[in-house]
């Protein structure tokens, strides 16, 4: 948790409320908005944002908001770091575009050595950049196929891979990602996750009962000989913050190396610091084949990437990868801030800090309210998922409850989950530690008025 970062840096690092959430002018915008913007495109949180940065999200009535999201796990080094901010402005004076494909520039490179040298494994590796999360899990199956020459992929149960007609096929959740918008793309098999806290026989069983279910349903449901890949987020986000039982991860990798299968590690929402590790992979010594990056990886600006063994990125043919934006020179010199202010002020470490102090206020509180069935995460990327008393039943109206208690004090919490039944905290890992602890006191307080 760095000192107060710019947003310029007179941006003060308060929760400051000054009229209702929302306030009047957020209010008349959400009207001009709605009668603007299509409706599917939602909204959490109506507040319109004039500035933002450390950790603090300011709006046009003046409001400024604690910020537990981060824009959904992106802006790790908050929303306008220096070195972002000063490297894309840079580059927005040289050039903002000739496209990578027609006449390369620096940038793209030096941002693909940084994942080649930062991501899992010391084998020789490739990287190709794209524009999002979803067009990047796109590209590391058509890089699995065309190494594989086979056709199948297999994914998991609370599997969220992005909203693209192929990762919307690898997306497990029906409401709101999928429904009304299939057919999907075929040859997709899912196969069950080591959810500790959902499984039937038992959080010690969950990890080797549940490899043995997937495996036993690749090699007879599909043929471990049909799979091109198999793709799986270390820590499932959208699902839940679903972390699987410690043995799981190993294990498939291993069934993947027996059968020549490409073992793809989702990364887009656990990457770059946010679980105090680079990786998330790392935590368990894991070495994925392909790794798919974006969200936390240019401090807002959208980018993305698939990183992996030469051998395998190189299978695509020349020409077979790419599109006219992918690794645009201003989103790779954001990039380029961004690692650099990772480095610089220690995020992995900050993730870590930020780590201990919500775990430990939430599991006192998990003491109290018999509502909160388990605290989970690693580093700043922590959830709550709430149950009714007594029991495992989801309570998906008290997590909406709470986080709209949360909003009308001037915190920004997000919701996930399955069951939409889990509040997940992503701070940005530069936010001050008063407003990280400011934050905790208001999510308590919405909890005792919830409940
Ligand atoms: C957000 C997300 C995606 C999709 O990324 P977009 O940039 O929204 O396309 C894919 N996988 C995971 C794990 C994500 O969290």
């Amino acid at each position: 948790m760095g000192a107060s970062q710019p947003g310029g840096p007179s941006l003060p690092q308060e929760r400051r409320l000054v009229t209702a959430i929302p306030g009047p002018k957020s209010t008349e915008l959400m009207t001009r908005r709605n009668a603007a913007v299509a409706r599917g495109v939602s909204t959490t949180l109506p507040v319109f944002v004039t500035q933002a940065g450390g950790g603090v999200v300011v709006d046009v009535d003046g409001n400024s908001l604690i910020d537990f999201g981060s824009g959904i796990a992106v802006t790790s080094v908050g929303n306008s770091a220096e070195g972002v901010v000063r490297r894309a402005s840079e580059q927005l004076q040289r050039f903002t575009h000739t496209c990578f494909m027609v006449t390369p520039y620096e940038s793209y490179v030096a941002v693909a050595e940084q994942l080649n040298e930062l991501t899992p494994g010391d084998h020789d590796k490739r990287t190709a950049l794209f524009n999002s999360g979803a067009e990047a899990v796109e590209n590391a199956v058509k890089i699995a196929r065309a190494h594989t020459k086979r056709p199948a992929v297999v994914v998991f149960d609370h599997g969220y891979h992005g909203r693209t007609n192929l990762t919307m096929a690898l997306t497990a959740k029906n409401m709101p990602y999928k429904e009304s918008f299939g057919p999907f793309a075929p040859e997709v098999y899912r196969v069950p996750v080591a959810y500790p806290y959902r499984w039937l026989t038992g959080a010690d069983n969950c990890a080797e009962e549940a490899a043995a279910q997937a495996i036993d349903m690749i090699t007879k449901q599909i043929g471990a000989h049909n799979v091109a890949a198999v793709v799986i987020e270390p820590i499932l986000g959208e699902g839940g913050f679903i972390e699987p039982a410690k043995g799981f991860l190993p294990r498939i990798v291993e069934f993947c190396k027996a059968n020549g299968i490409v073992f793809v590690a989702d990364e887009i929402q656990t990457g770059f610091c946010r679980t105090g590790q680079w990786f998330a992979c790392d935590d368990e010594g894991i070495v994925p084949d392909l790794i798919t990056t974006a969200k936390g990886i240019a401090g807002g600006l959208p980018l993305a990437a698939v990183t992996g063994r030469a051998e395998i990125m190189d299978s695509a043919h020349a020409g077979g990868l790419g599109g006219t934006y992918g690794g645009n020179p201003v989103a790779c010199a954001a990039a380029l801030g961004a690692i650099e202010t990772m480095r610089g002020l220690d995020l992995n470490g900050a993730a870590r800090r930020i780590g201990e102090i919500m775990l430990d206020r939430l599991g006192t509180m998990s003491e109290k309210f018999a509502e909160i069935g388990e605290v989970r995460g690693r580093g700043a990327m922590i959830a709550i998922e709430l149950v009714k008393p007594g029991s495992k039943e989801p309570n998906a109206e008290l997590a909406g409850a709470v986080a709209k208690a949360c909003h009308a004090q001037g915190l920004l919490v997000l919701t996930a989950g399955t069951y939409g039944n889990v509040l997940r905290f992503l701070p940005p890992l530069v936010i001050p530690e008063h407003l990280l602890v400011e934050g905790l006191d208001v999510l308590e307080q919405a909890f005792a008025g919830s409940v």
